[in-house]
């Protein structure tokens, strides 16, 4: 039985600990339960952009509708529940399978999210006209199936269902971003490279200098499609685990000098600088020189792009103790608030300030791997107002002991 103050006093509804013995209860007949778990999209904005209290009184009455109306898509046996912190989060528990089917299963628990989180977002909408919030409340979900397994306790099963549903959640809008912007990377360069080309074979041709000045320009867009794939290579090398490494005795300062070199003409277009300081005599190290040399760039190119108007970006290299050289590359754009930091290594990760700047989301998760692989690490200090500095920290290790 579920008592009164095991509910939400502003929704009225129960919260998640008090529908456990009912879960129990259901997997210990040797029925699996369906967990659905539904939370606001950019809870944080909401609550920044309205306040804590308005946000607790939008929450209150998304509640309240919900526990009005959720009986017109779920059975009574269906449970409907809050989370006990204010996060925005609404859980559901399917007890029952879907009509016909015996038994519930992942892929009819993730339909039927897919069916409440329909209902849920027409809910939110309503509620978000009657806050003039301009259609910005929408929910995300997540799903997974607490299994039948008697010997574990609910209270387990519950949080392992809510890290793999949060986990699928992330992944689905993990994919559903990457494959837009994969399309949008692709489709650029090529309607690019296609126009040029159908005006180069009309003639356009014949004008020499207009021919050389277009041809770059496909030439450039071919690189970039180029680079997107080889990209693409690289995680799903990482992802099989065959990412190789080839390590060799290797001067550092020259791979980050060349580095420096390499992206000269991107910085000149930036109106950039770049200042490399090196001191002499580092230890000689083994490295795969190819795949520092990657990272390396990343972080150059990234300091160029992301300047804003900012003339100089310095790459400075130490040695720590002849046991760790380190190699910060400072730029002093605009900076990234600390609430991105965690999620700037993420794969497909692309910040807001990387609207007008063309990019993947891959260079640093790639770099990370990468630096790991040497035993190394890549770590950001960013202030807003006055740039970032990305550090890529690598042991030094010498020839007869391969670190990779
Ligand atoms: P990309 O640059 O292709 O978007 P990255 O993985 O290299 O992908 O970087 C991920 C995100 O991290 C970028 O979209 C950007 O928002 C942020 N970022 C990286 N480097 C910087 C920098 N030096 N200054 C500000 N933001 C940066």
């Amino acid at each position: 039985m579920v008592l009164a103050e095991d509910h939400d006093p502003a929704t009225g509804l129960p919260f998640l600990r008090a529908l456990y013995d009912r879960v129990a209860e259901t997997v210990e007949q040797g029925r699996a339960v369906g967990f659905l778990f539904f939370d606001i999209k950019q809870f944080s904005v909401l609550i920044k952009k309205q306040g804590e209290e308005k946000t607790v009184s939008i929450m209150a009455s998304l509640g309240r509708v919900l526990a009005e109306r959720y009986r017109a898509i779920c059975r009574d046996a269906d449970l409907l529940a809050i989370s006990e912190e204010s996060c925005g989060c609404f859980y559901l528990l399917l007890l029952s399978p879907p009509r016909l089917l015996p038994k519930l299963t992942i892929s009819s628990v993730k339909k039927a999210a897919q069916r409440i989180l329909k209902f849920f977002n027409a809910v939110a909408g309503e509620v978000a006209v009657e806050f003039g919030l301009n259609g910005c409340l929408e929910f995300r979900s997540g799903c997974s199936l607490i299994p039948v397994d008697s010997g574990v306790p609910v209270e387990r099963l519950m949080a392992e269902a809510k890290r793999d549903a949060d986990r699928r959640s992330d992944l689905n809008e993990i994919l559903a971003n990457f494959l837009s912007n994969i399309t949008h990377e692709m489709r650029t360069p090529l309607t690019c490279i296609k126009g040029y080309t159908e005006n180069l074979l009309d003639g356009a041709v014949e004008n020499k200098e207009l021919a050389y000045q277009w041809l770059r320009i496909i030439s450039e867009e071919a690189d970039r499609m180029e680079k997107l794939i080889s990209d693409l290579a690289d995680i799903s090398m990482i992802e099989a685990h065959q990412f190789e490494f080839h390590l060799e005795a290797v001067d550092f300062a020259s791979l980050v000098r060349h580095a420096a070199d390499v992206m000269q003409i991107s910085a000149a277009k930036h109106n950039v600088q770049i200042a490399v300081s090196c001191p002499d005599n580092l230890p000689v190290m083994m490295l795969d020189p190819g795949r520092i040399s990657q990272v390396i760039i990343n972080l150059l190119d990234n300091a160029v792009k992301y300047s804003a108007g900012s003339k100089l970006v310095e790459a400075s290299v130490c040695c720590r103790n002849n046991s760790l050289v380190e190699l910060a590359v400072r730029d002093y754009g605009p900076g990234i608030p600390d609430s991105k930091l965690p999620y700037l290594f993420d794969r497909f990760y692309r910040g807001v300030n990387s609207k007008e700047v063309r990019g993947r989301g891959l260079g640093l998760s790639i770099a990370k791997c990468i630096a790991e692989a040497h035993g190394g690490q890549i770590f950001v200090r960013s202030a807003v107002g006055s740039g970032s500095t990305f550090t890529l920290s690598l042991p030094v290790v010498n020839e007869n002991r391969q670190n990779v």
